[in-house]
C-alpha cells in the first residue's frame, strides 16, 4: 500500500495536476519531489481575498479584482509589441469602470487571454491621463480559456508568496504546492514535537495540518497558529541540539581550576585602577566554574568598553595559580597584539611568559604560560597542548566551532567566549542556549562623557579646526570611512582619498591610514605609531571597529554616516571615551535627509548598547541582527519570531524532557529527531 511517507518521495511528474510545463520549472528551481514542494516554506503570504463590491482603486495598495474581458489589442512601440486586455469589474462595486491590463514586451499574450473570459487579477492600478492601468497583474483564467481552472489557486483568497526570485516561478510553486497538498490528504507526515503539544495553545494541530495550513491558511488566525507551531518545532530542534552539546561537553568531564592567589594578588595590586562592581562579580562567575570539575562554556556580554579585557586577563591567571596554561584568541590580528601588549605590560611584572602568534607573526616562547592570537594559535599544537582556560574575544560563532573542535581532540579546556555585540535576552537565549552569560553592565566612572552629534558633510571644515585644536592640547582622532576605493557605484567617500585631505587638512600634524587590505605588517606599524602617539589623526575603513583600545583618542568622524548600521556605529563610538577626557563622536551625513537624521538621533541621546539595538531590532527586525551575530544565513526560518522568548523556553522544556527520557534518542518514536539533530550537527550547520 501507498503510505504517504512515500507520496513525499514521489517526483512532482507523477503528481495529478501539474503540467509538464511546471515539473520543469520548478527542476529550475531545484525542485522534484513532493517534499521539496511540501519544505518550501511562504516567507510571507499575501491577502488576496476579493472584495466582490470593491471598485477599482488606485491607492498604491494591490487588490484581486473579478473581471471580464471586454476588448484586446496588441500596441508596437518601435519594434516591441505590448499586450492590452480592457476589462471590466464582474463585481457589482465596479460598474461602468475599466481597467486595462498591461503586458510589456509580451504581444504573445494574445494567445492566453482573450475577449470573453473572465479572470481574477491582482496587482496595483494606476491611472494615467484619465485611465485605469495594471501592469503586468497576476491572472488566472477562471473561465473560456485552456488554462481554466475554477477555484482560484493564486488569487481570491490568502496565498503564499516564496522565497524565489520572480513572478513564474511563484506561480508554478503556487500551483505545485496547492496540488501537492490535494494529493497528500490530512496526516502525511510524521509529528516532531511531543504529542502534548497538541493541547492548549495549538489545539487540534499536528505537523501535516500546520504545513498545510502555512501554504494555504483559510484565514489569518490559522496561519499564525501554525507558523507558530513550526517555529516551535524549530527552536525545539535547534535546543535540542543545545541541551545534548551542553551534556555532552559536562560528560566529557574538565579539570578544576582553584587558584590561589598568587598572581591574583600581585596584579590586583599593581592595576591602575580598581574593578567596577559588574566587572568583580562576572570575575567570581567565572572563577566559580573554573572551580569545578565541569568544563567552563560561559560567555562574558558587556558593552563596548565596559573592560572585559582585564577580567579575562584575570581569569587567565587563575587557570595559572592552578597549573594549567592559558591561550587568548582574537579575530584581527590587530586586536590579537593589542591584547599581547596589554599582557606583556600586566603580566610579565608578574614573571607571567607570554607569546604572540598570528598568520605572519610569531613572538615569544612556545611553551609561553599564556598564548595569545588569531586563530593560527588553534592550529600550533605547542600553544595549544595543557591548556585549561580558552578565551575568545569578540567572536561567538568561532566560539561554538572552536569549542567542538577542542572537544574533539579530547581535551575539554574551560572555555570563556567575550562579545560586545548587545543581543537581546530573547535572541541570546536562542544563539547562546547552550552558555552560560555573566554581563558587564556598568562602566567604569572615571570614563569622560562621549558627546554624539548629527552633522551635515558641509561642516567638515569646522570639524577639522576642532580636531586640530584637540590633537594640539595633545589627544588623538580617527576619521572614519566606509570604504577605500573610490567608487563611482555607492559613491561613498574613500580612505585613501581622505587621507590626502585630512594630511592637508590637519598640516603639520600627523596623519596614518589603516584599511584592511594592507600587509599585517604594515598595519602593525600604523597601529603602534597610533597607540604610541606619533600618529595623531588616524584615518581608517572599519577595521578599527571591533576592539581597539587607546584611551587617547578623543575624537571620532564618521563619513557618511548613513552608510551604517546603528549597531556597527555604536561599536565604531566605542573607540572613545575610554580615557578620562570627554570625548567626541560626529556622525557626518551627506544630505539633509530628515530619515537619516530620525534614525542616528538615537545615538545622540544614547550609549546604551542595548537601546540601541532594540532600536535596531524595531526598524530591522530580529532576522538581520540573528543573521548578523552568526555571520551567516540564519539556520532557522521562522525568524521572525524570535522575539517571542515563551516560545524559546517552551521549546527548551520540551528538549530537555525529551532527552531526560530518551538521551540519545534511540526509541523508534524520536527516529525523526534523531535525523534532524544529525543534521543540525553536522560541521556546516555548525559554521551557520
Ligand atoms: P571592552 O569591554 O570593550 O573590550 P576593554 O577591556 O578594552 O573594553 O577596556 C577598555 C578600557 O578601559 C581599557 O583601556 C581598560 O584598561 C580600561 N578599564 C577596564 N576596566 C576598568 C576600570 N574598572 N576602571 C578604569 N578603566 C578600566
Ligand atoms: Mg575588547
Amino acid at each position: 500500500m501507498e503510505t504517504s511517507e512515500t507520496i513525499l518521495h514521489q517526483s512532482l511528474a507523477e503528481v495529478p495536476g501539474l503540467t509538464s510545463r511546471i515539473v520543469k520549472m520548478l527542476a529550475k528551481e531545484g525542485m522534484l519531489t513532493v517534499m521539496d514542494v511540501v519544505g518550501l516554506l511562504p516567507f510571507r503570504h499575501e491577502d488576496r481575498r476579493r472584495k466582490e463590491t470593491a471598485a477599482f482603486h488606485t491607492g498604491g495598495i494591490p487588490g484581486s479584482h473579478a473581471v471580464k474581458v471586454v476588448k484586446t489589442q496588441v500596441r508596437f512601440f518601435g519594434r516591441a509589441g505590448s499586450f492590452e486586455a480592457i476589462v471590466e469589474h464582474s463585481g457589482v462595486g465596479g460598474l461602468g469602470q475599466q481597467l486595462t491590463l498591461r503586458w510589456w514586451n509580451m504581444p504573445f499574450m494574445s494567445k492566453t487571454i482573450a475577449i470573453d473570459m473572465e479572470l481574477i487579477v491582482y496587482g496595483r492600478i494606476k491611472e494615467f491621463k484619465g485611465r485605469l492601468f495594471m501592469d503586468h497583474p497576476e491572472y488566472e483564467v477562471i473561465k473560456g480559456g485552456e488554462e481554466e481552472g475554477g477555484a482560484s489557486i493564486h488569487n481570491d483568497r490568502i496565498v503564499p508568496v516564496y522565497p524565489l526570485r520572480g513572478g513564474l516561478a511563484q506561480k508554478a510553486v503556487r500551483t505545485a504546492s496547492w496540488h501537492v497538498m490535494e494529493r497528500l490528504g490530512d496526516r502525511f507526515t510524521a509529528d516532531i514535537l511531543p504529542p502534548t503539544t497538541g493541547k492548549g495553545e495549538f489545539a487540534g494541530l499536528h505537523r501535516s495540518r500546520a504545513l498545510h495550513t502555512v501554504h494555504f491558511p483559510a484565514n489569518e488566525e490559522e496561519l499564525n497558529q501554525s507558523r507558530r507551531y513550526l517555529a516551535l518545532e524549530e527552536f525545539y530542534g535547534y535546543q535540542l541540539r543545545v541541551v545534548r552539546r551542553r551534556r555532552r561537553v559536562h560528560e566529557a568531564g574538565g579539570r578544576s581550576h582553584r587558584g590561589d592567589g598568587s598572581f591574583l594578588g600581585a596584579f590586583f595590586k599593581e592595576l591602575p585602577f580598581e574593578l567596577t562592581a559588574a566587572q568583580s562579580r562576572s570575575l567570581r562567575e567565572i572563577q566559580a566554574d573554573m572551580a569545578s570539575a565541569l568544563p567552563m562554556n560561559r560567555l562574558l556580554h558587556g558593552d563596548v568598553g565596559s573592560g572585559k579585557t582585564v577580567v579575562a586577563l584575570a581569569a587567565m591567571l587563575t587557570a595559572l595559580e592552578s597549573g594549567s596554561r592559558a591561550a587568548l584568541m582574537a579575530p584581527t590580528q590587530i586586536l590579537a597584539e593589542q591584547h599581547y601588549l596589554t599582557a606583556q605590560k600586566w603580566l610579565e611584572p608578574l614573571g607571567v611568559t607570554v607569546s604572540l602568534k598570528t598568520g605572519t607573526l610569531k613572538t615569544g616562547a612556545e611553551s609561553a604560560q599564556i598564548s595569545i592570537g588569531t586563530h593560527a594559535l588553534l592550529h600550533d599544537r605547542g600553544c595549544m597542548s595543557d591548556v585549561g582556560l580558552v578565551v575568545i574575544d569578540e567572536q561567538h560563532k568561532f566560539g561554538v566551532v572552536q569549542r567542538a573542535r577542542l572537544i574533539e581532540k579530547g581535551r575539554t579546556p574551560d572555555v570563556l567566549v567575550m562579545t560586545a555585540t548587545p543581543i537581546p535576552r530573547t535572541l541570546s537565549l536562542t544563539i547562546y542556549g547552550d552558555l552560560d552569560v555573566s554581563t558587564i553592565d556598568e562602566r567604569p566612572k572615571s570614563r569622560g562623557k562621549v558627546i554624539t552629534k548629527v552633522r551635515l558633510q558641509k561642516k567638515m571644515a569646522e570639524a577639522a579646526g576642532f580636531l586640530a585644536e584637540q590633537i594640539a592640547s595633545g589627544r588623538q582622532g580617527y576619521l572614519v570611512f566606509p570604504l577605500i576605493e573610490d567608487s563611482e557605484k555607492v559613491d561613498a567617500a574613500a580612505a585613501k582619498k581622505g587621507f590626502a585631505e585630512w594630511s592637508k587638512l590637519l598640516a603639520p600634524h600627523t596623519v596614518g591610514l589603516l584599511h584592511g587590505k594592507m600587509s599585517a605588517v604594515e598595519k602593525e606599524s600604523v597601529m603602534r605609531d597610533f597607540r604610541e602617539g606619533r600618529i595623531h589623526a588616524l584615518v581608517s575603513t572599519t577595521v578599527v571597529e571591533v576592539g581597539v583600545d587607546v584611551p587617547n583618542a578623543t575624537v571620532m568622524y564618521i563619513h557618511n554616516a548613513e552608510r551604517f548600521g546603528l549597531a556597527q556605529l555604536h561599536q565604531l563610538r566605542g573607540r572613545i571615551g575610554r580615557g578620562s577626557h570627554t570625548s567626541y563622536c560626529v556622525l557626518f551625513v551627506k544630505d539633509d535627509d530628515e530619515e537619516v537624521r530620525e534614525r542616528l538621533a538615537i545615538l545622540e541621546e544614547t550609549d546604551d548598547g542595548f537601546q540601541i539595538a532594540e532600536e535596531d531590532l524595531k526598524r530591522r527586525g530580529p532576522g538581520d541582527i540573528l543573521g548578523r551575530a552568526q555571520s551567516g544565513e540564519a539556520p532557522l526560518q521562522f525568524a521572525e519570531l524570535l522575539a517571542d522568548t515563551r516560545l524559546v523556553r517552551l521549546a527548551r522544556q520540551l528538549a530537555e524532557r525529551t532527552l531526560n527520557a530518551d538521551p540519545e534518542l534511540k526509541e523508534p518514536r524520536h527516529a525523526p529527531l534523531r535525523k534532524l539533530v544529525q543534521e543540525i550537527d553536522s560541521p556546516q550547520a555548525m559554521l551557520q
